[in-house]
This record gives structure tokens, C-alpha cells and sequence, in this order.
């Protein structure tokens, strides 16, 4: 199958706003010890360029493996672990690391299993976000761009496990 992709954020866009993210987190975390809790696979690229923003000496880099059910382009918001994180998050400040907010399931479903692990603080970043079809409420700490209700590819985010190479994010549409 092929797809007809057009560029929504470019490159250096995204950059540009991943810098200034990096930026406000390493403010608000000053002097504090953050772990990065990156949600798999679609936040690999993301995680890596933040990381890289956030001017902070105590940072650790964890990793969360995450499989929605189903195999179409809507979440059920029903996730199954496939990673699990290395170490515990107990008294920690957490930061999850997500690339887009749909419906808001998925983050939702992982704040509650996160809070349950005894962390000092849970916060989110997300890259995206979809305004129009938030069902549920979720806080987004960090937010990187709020784009309409198009399926996007690119940037580490995949559909039917391509795209996720290109440096830029696309919208695709199926020919
Ligand atoms: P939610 O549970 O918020 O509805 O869905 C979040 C998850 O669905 C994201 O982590 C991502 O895996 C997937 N998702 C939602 N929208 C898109 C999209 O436009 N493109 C891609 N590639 N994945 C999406």
C-alpha cells in the first residue's frame, strides 16, 4: 500500500519547540532529581531530542513498551505492557514522554499505573495533542503542538510499523 504523506511540522519546527520544552522542564526540575519515563516505540525520537534539551546534571532515562489493542488507527485505550521500566519509580519525579494525545486512554491508563508504583510526582509531556477528540481529561504538563484530527506519521510514529525514520511529521491519506 502506498501512502500520500504532506508535511505538517517540519524538522526544524519541531526542533525549535523541542528546545524550548527542553528549556521549561530543566526550570521547573532545577535542583530535583527527574526520570524520563519514554513511552514505546513512538516516543524513541522525541525522547532522544528532549533528553538532549533538558539541561539537568540528575536526569535518568527509563523505558515503558506499550501495545494498544487493535490493529486499526483508533486506540481502545486498553494497553498491554511489552517493556517494562528497569527500576522502581518510588519516590521519584516522573515525567512521561509521550508522542501523541488522542482520545487520551492510553495516558490516562498509564498515569494510573504509574501513581500506583508510589512516584513523588507524575507530569506529562507529549509532543502532539489532538484537541477535538479528547474524551477524557488528562493533563498535559508539557505540551509540543496541538494539531486537528488528522493521522499523522513520521518522527517516530508509524502506521502499520513505517515512517517512523522520517525527520518531520506528515499527514498520511491512503491512496
Ligand atoms: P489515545 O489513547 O490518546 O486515543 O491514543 C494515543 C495513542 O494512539 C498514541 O500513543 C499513538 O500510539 C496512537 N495514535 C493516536 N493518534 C495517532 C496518529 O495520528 N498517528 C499515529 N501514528 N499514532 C496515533
Amino acid at each position: 500500500m502506498t501512502h500520500r504523506l504532506t508535511t505538517l511540522l517540519s524538522s526544524e519546527t519541531i526542533a525549535a519547540r523541542v528546545k524550548e520544552l527542553g528549556a521549561e522542564i530543566a526550570k521547573a526540575y532545577s535542583g530535583k532529581k527527574l526520570v524520563l519515563i519514554v513511552i514505546l516505540k513512538g516516543s524513541f525520537l522525541f525522547a532522544a531530542d528532549l533528553c538532549r534539551a533538558i539541561e539537568l546534571r540528575d536526569l535518568r532515562v527509563d523505558f515503558l513498551g506499550v501495545r494498544s489493542y487493535g490493529e486499526g488507527t483508533e486506540t481502545s485505550g486498553v494497553v498491554q505492557i511489552t517493556q517494562d521500566l528497569s527500576r522502581p519509580i518510588e519516590g521519584e519525579d516522573v515525567l512521561i514522554v509521550e508522542d501523541i494525545v488522542d482520545t487520551g486512554l492510553t495516558l490516562l491508563h498509564l498515569t494510573d499505573l504509574l501513581r500506583t508504583r508510589g512516584p513523588r510526582s507524575v507530569a506529562v509531556c507529549a509532543l502532539l495533542k489532538k484537541p477535538t477528540r479528547a474524551r477524557t481529561a488528562v493533563d498535559i504538563d508539557y505540551l509540543g503542538f496541538t494539531i486537528d484530527d488528522e493521522f499523522v506519521v513520521g518522527y517516530g510514529l508509524d502506521v502499520g510499523e513505517r515512517y517512523r525514520n522520517l525527520p518531520y511529521i506528515a499527514m498520511v491519506e491512503r491512496d
